[in-house]
């Protein structure tokens, strides 16, 4: 599905919403929220976000599940179930408008990466980022859950995602190898369905939970078999990217076995008191692309606090490097 061939990516959803006056900071259900407030604005940014020249598209269900909507929302099972299959439709329309708005011409120079111009990403958030505890970065919940618990627990949201059709799973920001894999079993249940996993990362070499980032590259690589399409780093400050992609090359699969992905943050951090600091100019975030596809990434986006601009200028150096 990938292997050959270079995509952008979206960038940060709840980031870019910020951007355009809508909060959702301290919200238990983050952007999912909107899916039942607001969901144009969702597609909104979808439809910014492919201006710029994004090529998959990812849903706004990465805080997104049953217990979360039903708690938060007072709504029924069905009713949750329904949220999770907007956020795919919002995905898929805004792709057809801007395919429809672009006209056959446009849709055809921009046909650069093969019989896909476009993917619909579904999102999977780890576990922890549906407890509203900060526990994503960490990853410390697995200590307390067996497999057979992260299995139940992600099985409705997959279930949800894959029924209403979406080109690939995007599991992402995933602190620890034990959730990694247990994602990967559960999706033999949905053989048709191919995946990528990313994990959020603490330094230039282990995830956020502490695993070996080569070594959760290479159990995912077992566990994932031909379901597992790309493998890599998301949410994760940008300046421990090359170096996790050269422990991973360090061992194979490499990458034109199992295709790299990555889409960091800004790479910023919340001062109490001050707001974001510590973000680099936005040309030496770029430089990097070109060492990140010299690494093997041949899928790059953006994740919190990069918006449109950013993914824009990751598109411009993308099609001069292809
Ligand atoms: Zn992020």
């Amino acid at each position: 599905m990938l292997q050959g061939r270079v995509w952008v990516l979206d960038g940060g959803l709840a980031s870019t919403l910020e951007q355009g006056g809508i909060s959702v900071d301290g919200d238990p259900l983050w952007s999912a929220r909107l899916l039942y407030t607001d969901p144009d604005a969702i597609k909104k940014v979808h439809a910014s976000f492919l201006d710029s020249g994004a090529q998959i598209i990812t849903t706004s269900s990465y805080q997104a599940s049953i217990p979360g909507f039903r708690q938060h929302l007072g709504i029924t099972e069905e009713a949750a179930v329904d949220l999770i299959t907007l956020s795919v439709a919002l995905a898929r329309e805004a792709v057809s408008e801007h395919v429809a708005n672009c006209g056959t011409e446009g849709a055809v120079s921009n046909f650069l990466y093969g019989a896909h111009q476009f993917l619909v990403a579904g999102s999977v958030g780890p576990y922890g980022a549906c407890q509203a505890d900060g526990s994503e970065y960490s990853g410390q919940y697995v200590n307390n859950l067996s497999t057979t618990d992260l299995i139940d627990w992600h099985r409705p949201r997959v279930a949800a995602l894959v029924g209403a059709g979406v080109d690939v799973l995007a599991i992402e920001t995933i602190p620890a190898a034990k959730e990694a894999l247990a994602i990967l079993e559960l999706l033999a249940e949905f053989p048709s369905i191919k995946a990528w996993v990313t994990f959020s990362c603490k330094d230039g070499h282990h995830t956020n939970y502490g695993d070996r980032f080569s070594e959760a590259v290479k159990k995912c690589y077992e566990k994932g078999s031909d379901q597992l399409i790309a493998v890599g780093v998301n949410c994760s400050p940008p300046q421990h990217l090359s170096s996790l992609l050269r422990e991973a090359n360090a061992s194979p699969p490499s990458p034109e076995v199992l295709p790299r992905v990555v889409y960091p943050n800004s790479g910023e951090e919340w001062v109490a008191g001050k707001g974001w600091e510590g973000r680099g100019s936005q040309w030496s975030y770029v430089d990097q692309v070109v060492e990140w596809r010299k690494l093997g990434a041949s899928i790059i986006g953006g994740c919190c606090r990069l918006g449109p601009s950013d993914i824009k200028a990751i598109a411009s150096v993308m099609s001069s490097c292809v």
